[in-house]
């Protein structure tokens, strides 16, 4: 018998990267719900993915995110792991645990708002 090792995502779903995430940042697919395209995207943060971010931020609100910002801001911080509080249909509640680039351990919280629009959800804005 073959034993698989497999490491948790980013996200902390009890499956792989490459079965989680990855198909969202590499679009295999659309992430189906808002709580799904919220994890995609803290994987996108962990793995410095800027163009992910950018792609699945909300057209209205889009132009506040600079790319070389996102990409310097996921670089910068070693990230630890993501703790969902709840979600909605159109909001996810979470806690992103990281190490800033002094090395000090640093907790974002944030009430995320998403649109579904045109058959994919975009993140719009945040509450922190
Ligand atoms: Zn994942």
């Amino acid at each position: 018998m073959k034993v698989k090792i497999m490491a948790d995502c980013f996200c902390g779903a009890n499956s792989s990267f490459e079965e989680c995430c990855q198909i969202y940042l590499s679009a295999i697919q659309h992430a189906p719900t808002a709580e799904t395209l919220m994890r995609s995207r803290y994987s996108a943060y962990a793995t410095g993915n800027a163009d992910y971010l950018v792609a699945t931020t909300h057209s209205s609100t889009r132009k506040l995110h600079k790319k070389v910002a996102i990409l310097e801001w996921s670089k910068s911080n070693h990230w630890m792991k993501l703790e969902i509080l709840y979600s909605t249909e159109t909001t996810v509640k979470f806690k992103a645990y990281y190490i800033d680039y002094r090395g000090k351990g640093q907790i974002h919280e944030e009430l995320s708002t998403f649109a579904f629009e045109k058959g994919k959800w975009y993140y719009v804005d945040g509450e922190y």
